[in-house]
């Protein structure tokens, strides 16, 4: 049995997590400002300001810019649901763009188009943690006056062209739920360099508390987003390892680009050579004419771990009955979506399993082009 993804964890984590239990300090404590400050050193943002997921820090960006009621936001519908529903916690609508066949990251050729009198702003996605052109969206957003939110949940210590995600645009986020690169069990980290979004977000997660430090004073309709001091303890820990956790996970992403390269029927993913992955997930596409869905079964039968990544947004139930989206809306991310496939993908895989994995893709390959 090879699982799809696990966590990395050591004694490091456990003695702080201990730490804080024997502390009694278990909110709003020293080691959410210890996360806050390694990270916001890290990515050399002005400020990181820690939240209970990936989730709610997108939601607090949005809702700190002001896009409300009858704004539009452009995306990309090839996401995880949460980089789209941010947009509706405020009644916004987002408007999706299709994506680039090769790195699967939006189609930035396709943005100047949607863009109408309500676009407030663009919100890229560094799918499975491969940047997007930042140059090219910044230009845009410069040129119609637009909002950039980097989607960097799955791209943490991934840089576009030298520099490090996250702080290209307005405000990004990372988030560490226990699939991602780095854990902090549940939660998730706002960066920017912007004094107001930073003011705003502090105040958002915690209550709508206003900065005179009043416990019962509450200036605005907040929320609750607090990272609790446990997962900050976590936070800490893995972000002291965060080069060697990066380094790991491209050493398994190198073997497996090295020996899929043989494997015909399996497309790889293609990576911009201005862009340094943070590798979150492994996912393989079949060529045209493999039946995925039936590999994938068979696959998961003998004890691999796979997934189809993702299902288009588009096209998720709710979606459908909200918006009245059909199959063949986005034709790329639909087709795409119908041929991927993530593969086990964690730091400690070894090169024996990555062999056995690469071995039964390619048995269950051959197995379905002799029925078809
Ligand atoms: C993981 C992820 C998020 C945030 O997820 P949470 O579970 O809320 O931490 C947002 N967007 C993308 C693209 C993600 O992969």
């Amino acid at each position: 049995m090879i699982p799809l993804s696990g966590p990395d964890l050591t004694q490091r984590e456990k003695d702080l997590v201990l730490e804080v239990l024997d502390s009694g300090i278990l909110g709003l404590g020293p080691k959410m400002k210890q996360f806050e400050e390694a990270m916001a050193a890290y990515v050399g943002a002005k400020y990181a300001i820690s939240c209970n997921s990936g989730t709610s820090g997108l939601h607090m960006i949005v809702h700190a810019m002001g896009i409300k009621d009858g704004d539009e936001v452009i995306t990309t519908p090839f996401s995880f649901v949460a980089s789209s529903n941010c947009i509706l916690f405020e009644r916004a609508k987002p408007v999706f763009v299709d994506i680039d066949e090769n790195t699967y990251n939006m189609d930035i050729a396709q943005i100047e188009a949607a863009i109408t009198p309500r676009t407030k702003a663009i919100l890229p996605v560094h799918v499975f943690g491969q940047p997007v052109n930042m140059d090219e969206i910044r230009a845009l957003a410069t040129k119609h006056n637009l909002r950039v939110i980097e989607d960097s949940c799955e791209a943490i210590g991934a840089k576009w062209n030298g520099e490090p995600v996250g702080i290209l645009g307005d405000a990004g986020v990372f988030a560490f739920y226990p699939n991602k690169q780095m854990t902090t069990g549940e939660g998730g980290i706002i960066v920017t360099n912007d004094d107001e979004i930073a003011d705003l977000c502090y105040s958002l997660r915690n209550q709508g508390r206003g900065e005179d430090g009043l416990w019962l004073s509450h200036v605005r309709l907040g929320f609750n987003y607090r990272m609790d001091e446990l997962s900050a303890a976590l936070g800490v820990a893995q972000l002291e390892r965060i080069d060697e956790i990066l380094a790991a996970r491209t050493r398994v992403a190198d073997l497996y680009l090295e020996k899929f390269r043989a494997v015909d029927g399996v497309i790889l993913p293609e990576i911009d050579p201005r862009a340094q992955m943070s590798w979150f997930v492994f996912v393989i596409r079949f060529a045209e004419g493999l039946n995925r869905d039936r590999i994938m079964q068979r696959l998961s039968e003998r004890g691999i771990g796979c997934r189809p990544y993702f299902t288009p947004i588009h096209l998720q139930p709710f979606y459908i009955e909200q918006f009245g989206y059909q199959p063949g809306d986005f034709p790329v991310t639909e087709r795409v979506a119908n041929g991927t496939l993530a593969i086990p993908f964690f730091n400690r895989l070894t090169e024996e399993q990555i062999d056995e994995v690469v071995q039964a893709v390619q048995e269950e390959i051959a197995r379905d082009r002799a029925e078809n």
